[in-house]
Parts: C-alpha cells; sequence; structure tokens
C-alpha cells in the first residue's frame, strides 16, 4: 500500500516517447491511485466510431469552408448530416481530417478530448498521449480552472532514443494470434515462426525511419507542451524506462519512490 492517499490524487500525466515504456507504469498508477486511463487512442476510436455507426454514406466535403479552411457553422451541419447528436458530429470532424491522411488540428483533438473528459467529470483520470503541443497543454490548463480540477504531476518515462529503436525494430508480432516477440529477448521459433504456427512479421510502425520521426515529434512538441505545465506549476516526475531487471515488482517500486520523494518535499 502507498503512503499516498489515493483521494488525494484529482489526475495525472504521463509523458515519454513512443515505445519508452508508459504502459506498464500507468498499469502501476491505475491500480495504486484507482484511476482510468484516457488515451487519445481511445478518444478517436469513440468519436470516429459513433460516426461509422450512424451511417452517414455522403461526402464529407461539403462540411467544410474551403475558402475560410474550416468546418461550415455547427447548425448547417446539423442540417445536412440529419442529426443533432453531438458525438457524431466530433465524429465527423475527426474523420474529415483523418480520411485526407491529414494531421488532425489541435482545435478538432482539444474539442473531442474536452467532451470525453467532460464525461468523467475531469476527475480520476491518467491523461495518456495528451497533451502533445504547447496549444493542449494551455487548452488543459484552461479547462482544469474551469472546472475546479487540476493535475497533480506528470509522470514522465526516460528512456534513450537508441535503445528505444533497438526495442522497436527487432520487435515481431503475430499477424494471427497477436502474440509480440522481440528477435533477442524473446526470439520467434528459427526467428520466424510463432507458437501458434503463423509467420511473425513487422509491424509497418516499427521501422528505424518512423520510430526516428516519431523521436523527433516529441523533443519538437510533446516535450515543450511538458515544459508549460511544468512552468505552471505542475511537478515533472521523472522514471526509468529501462530497468536492469524488468519485473512488475521493480516497476511498481520504481514509480512508487519517486512519487513518495515528491510528497515528501
Ligand atoms: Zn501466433
Amino acid at each position: 500500500m502507498s503512503r499516498i492517499d489515493s483521494n488525494n490524487i484529482t489526475n495525472i500525466v504521463v509523458a515519454g516517447k513512443s515505445g519508452a515504456g508508459k504502459q506498464p507504469r500507468i498499469d502501476v498508477l491505475k491500480e495504486e491511485f484507482n484511476l482510468e486511463q484516457l488515451s487519445t487512442g481511445n478518444i478517436f476510436r469513440k468519436y470516429l466510431g459513433r460516426f461509422n455507426e450512424y451511417g452517414y454514406k455522403g461526402d464529407l466535403d461539403v462540411f467544410w469552408d474551403e475558402k475560410n479552411q474550416r468546418f461550415v457553422p455547427d447548425d448547417i451541419i446539423v442540417e445536412k448530416l440529419g442529426t443533432n447528436d453531438e458525438d457524431v458530429i466530433l465524429g465527423l470532424k475527426a474523420k474529415y481530417f483523418v480520411d485526407k491522411g491529414l494531421f488532425v488540428p489541435d482545435y478538432i483533438t482539444n474539442q473531442l478530448f474536452e467532451a470525453y473528459f467532460a464525461e468523467r467529470n475531469f476527475r480520476k483520470q491518467i491523461l495518456d498521449g495528451y497533451p502533445r503541443t504547447v496549444d493542449q497543454s494551455k487548452f488543459l490548463l484552461g479547462l482544469l480552472e474551469k472546472h475546479d480540477s487540476r493535475i497533480d504531476f506528470v509522470l514522465l518515462v526516460d528512456n534513450s532514443d537508441e535503445r528505444i529503436i533497438e526495442r522497436t525494430v527487432k520487435r515481431r508480432i503475430c499477424p494471427k494470434c497477436g502474440r509480440v516477440y522481440h528477435l533477442e529477448y524473446k526470439p520467434p521459433r528459427d526467428g520466424r515462426w510463432c507458437e501458434c504456427g503463423a509467420e511473425v512479421i513487422q509491424r509497418s510502425d516499427d521501422t528505424e525511419e518512423k520510430i526516428r520521426s516519431r523521436l523527433k515529434e516529441f523533443k519538437e512538441k510533446a516535450l515543450p507542451a511538458i515544459n508549460h505545465l511544468r512552468d505552471h506549476g505542475i511537478p515533472v516526475v521523472t522514471v526509468p524506462g529501462h530497468l536492469e531487471e524488468f519485473t512488475p515488482e521493480n516497476v511498481r517500486k520504481s514509480v512508487m519512490g519517486a512519487i513518495e520523494k515528491l510528497y515528501q518535499k
């Protein structure tokens, strides 16, 4: 049991490079502080799912005001779409960019995030993948103030670029059963075969080029976003993503030790 009363924890942000090892730390925080994981991946899946369920088959370009580079007003969207369901409308706005392979602008991500966070009363969440830009951090701080909520601290999972590349490039997954392998630490049979008999593959996201581009994105956007929170009084607790002996017990000790130090100050 931790010495920190979980009632005193409102929300936590978990940050780190993609592949740094965030999930095992998030699992510890969920359990210790009775929190829910709010990840941007799930937010997008939810609203895109709501839009897809609605079954609109028309052209999405009719919702876009090309001249002013923004969506047409919401009342026109409601009329053209045939529903005023806010979740469906949020899904439509996200899908417009996703379908075109465009970067989803911050103001859309912020709207989706706010709607999702509001459903959870702005409390008891582990923010994972948000905020990822300084603008998102500013938006988050405004939202917390407006709803009398807070972020207690940022848990930053630190890991070196070289180690992340090494870990990720050698990762193999089974397309059939989803088992995850590593060519060195947990090799598939003869370097190729899953236990279930299927041949393992490398995910298209796991090439060195794609990893390096995600690492660059982290340094240029996500790190300044975290620094912005720190500059506004939110403590940043750093924990190592790499442990000499990676066991659940050691992960827990590393995370809780760092947090307890923060609360002893
Ligand atoms: Zn398999």
